[in-house]
């Protein structure tokens, strides 16, 4: 019993009180006397929003989160660390909606990037045209994608990639690569991107380009540690082409500059109905390789997954009953799902033409279900779902998700593999699974992101959620589909990747790995920028 009070009750209590005190706290206490002293938080609250996520699984206390009002202060931050001795880690958080704690810092300091929002970051959202580039917004770092959507719709533009929600940041998608159904046709978020600015662990700069555009004074200030510094394609492409899709191992993104088309006002979002997957990939892989369309995804329905969730309300009940009939003769029934935009004056010809491009298709005869909303609405479709989960206190529980690139070359075998004999046969499913092809071609291969090697891949997300008590059971189904991808020779890539062994990591990264390695030692030499990812600190 004395055991257990101590274990169980007196310990935690002392974590607690450390965290607390500055005192006690395992940060060098000069970082206290620091210009950034006040802008530290070391309170309980604090620390427990920055010891969790959207995962809900791992749990790591930083021993201090810092609120920046500017960028400087992040460097600062920065700064500082890399000075000391033993440096502590740094971890950005953008919305905190990764899953296994990737932006957390066991012991070192979270950096909350959403206190930038009043104008700290890089003065809100501009948008600007050029000759060269088009239409483009510059960004801050620490926005969420709702707000990017809102104030480029103002002047009538908008990005042209997307994820599924939006209640993302940039920063944090542009670490991970940023896919959804317009993926196919723009590319994923990261290709869309033409420029940024980067707050790196250690950088040189570029010193050919430097000495045409700035002046000698300015050189030591831009040489050495934890410095901000812009990069493009063309412009310290190295740095650029690394913080994409770099899973937040260079650098601390505070801007960047994005894509933007005209936007249009309304869609027309079609669903169709199959029971053989093998119709089902044919008629996406068919709708992909045109442009006729701006968005393509889907999804499994199964008993346990049913065709309404919180990702969105789209059947009627009267639909749901349909469907429910189909399942109990098919098991499984696949959901193809695709969006064409429009505006109000061409409201004659769209029917006309998705009715031209869905004629060839193969779905279950009579099971296509139409429905016409505006822009918005679409791309915010997963917002009302989530509202009211969280009005049901069903948000924030855990969500042992796994998403998966599977090349075109496996899928079959994978939905024998996995959504026949594992996802069916043992009926745990509670959760919308995605499934729908992309198109390599528009991944630049030198930036970090890895995919599958074939021009054509699949994303299939398992996006479940469970109570606090059962979540290992869901966990444990994941580690199976993992197993049997690696038994059957299914050359999948996770993505938002997660591996507990450097080996796992080596693996994953395949033949980018010494490239990884370079520019972490490049831009982050002594190894202090994101470490919830566990990628240089796994064993
Ligand atoms: P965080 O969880 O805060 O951070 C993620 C990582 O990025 C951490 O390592 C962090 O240190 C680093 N980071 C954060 N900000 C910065 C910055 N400014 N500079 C450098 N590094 C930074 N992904 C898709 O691609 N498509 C989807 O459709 C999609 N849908 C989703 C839906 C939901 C409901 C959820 C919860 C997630 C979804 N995701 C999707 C995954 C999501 O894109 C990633 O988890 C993303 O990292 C979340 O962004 P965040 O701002 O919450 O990042």
């Amino acid at each position: 019993p004395a055991y257990f009070i101590v274990f169980f009750i007196i310990s935690p209590l002392i974590s607690i009180v450390g965290k607390l005190s500055p005192w006690t706290n395992p940060l060098p206490p000069e970082i206290f006397s620091l210009d950034i002293a006040n802008k530290l938080r070391v309170d309980l609250d604090a620390i427990k929003t920055a010891s969790t996520d959207f995962g809900n699984l791992v749990h790591v206390t930083p021993a201090a989160v810092l609120r920046p009002s500017s960028i400087n202060d992040i460097v600062d931050l920065i700064k500082f660390s890399h000075s000391h001795s033993v440096p502590f880690g740094v971890a950005a958080r953008g919305h905190g909606h990764s899953s296994r704690g990737q932006a957390m810092a066991d012991n070192g300091v979270v950096v909350d990037m959403s206190s930038l929002n009043n104008n700290g970051g890089c003065d809100g959202i501009r948008v600007s045209w050029s000759p060269a580039l088009g239409f483009y917004a510059d960004v801050g770092g620490e926005k969420l994608w709702i707000d990017v959507l809102s104030d480029t719709l103002e002047h009538g533009l908008a990005p042209v990639s997307w994820t599924d929600y939006l209640y993302l940041s940039v920063g944090g998608t542009l670490s991970n690569a940023g896919i959804s159904g317009q993926s196919f046709r723009y590319g994923p978020q990261i290709s869309n991107v033409h420029e940024m600015d980067i707050i790196t662990g250690e950088y040189n700069v570029d010193i050919h380009r430097f000495w045409l555009v700035t002046s000698l004074s300015h050189l030591g200030d831009l040489l050495g540690t934890g410095e901000l510094v812009t990069c493009s394609k063309q412009w310290n492409s190295e740095l650029f082409f690394a913080v994409l899709g770099g899973l937040g191992q260079f650098g601390i993104i505070t801007r960047a500059r994005i894509v933007l088309d005209k936007a249009p006002n309304r869609v027309k979002w079609v669903r169709l109905l199959y029971s053989d997957f093998s119709t089902f990939t044919r008629d996406q892989e068919k709708l992909i390789s045109t442009t006729a369309l701006e968005y393509l995804e889907g999804s499994l329905i199964m008993q346990q997954s049913p065709p309404n969730n919180w990702r969105s309300s789209f059947f009627s009940l009267s639909d749901q009953s349909r469907i429910a009939s189909l399942l109990s003769q098919h098991g499984i029934i696949y959901c193809l799902e695709v969006v064409k935009y429009y505006e109000h004056l061409s409201i004659d010809t769209v029917d006309e033409e998705l009715q031209v491009l869905l004629q060839g298709l193969n779905f279950l005869p009579g099971l296509m279900f139409k429905k016409d909303v505006p822009f918005v609405d679409f791309l915010n479709r997963v917002r009302s779902g989530e509202l009211k989960l969280q009005s049901k206190g069903l948000w924030d529980v855990p969500h042992p998700w796994l998403n998966l690139l599977v090349p075109k070359s496996h899928i079959m075998d994978f939905n024998e593999a996995v959504f026949v004999n594992i996802i069916h046969r043992q009926n745990k499913t509670t959760g919308p699974i995605l499934v729908y092809p992309t198109t390599g071609k528009k991944w630049d291969d030198r930036m970090s992101a890895v995919i599958p090697d074939e021009d054509t891949f699949y994303c299939v997300g398992f996006l479940r959620s469970t109570g606090f008590n059962d979540w290992e059971v869901l966990d444990d189904q994941n580690k199976e589909i993992l197993q049997v991808c690696e038994k059957s020779g299914i050359k999948m890539k996770q993505y938002l990747p997660h591996y507990k062994t450097k080996e796992g990591w080596m693996n994953h990264f395949g033949s980018k790995w010494n490239t990884f390695q370079d520019r972490k030692s490049q831009f982050d030499p002594k190894m202090i920028l994101s470490p919830g990812q566990g990628i240089f600190n796994s064993v």
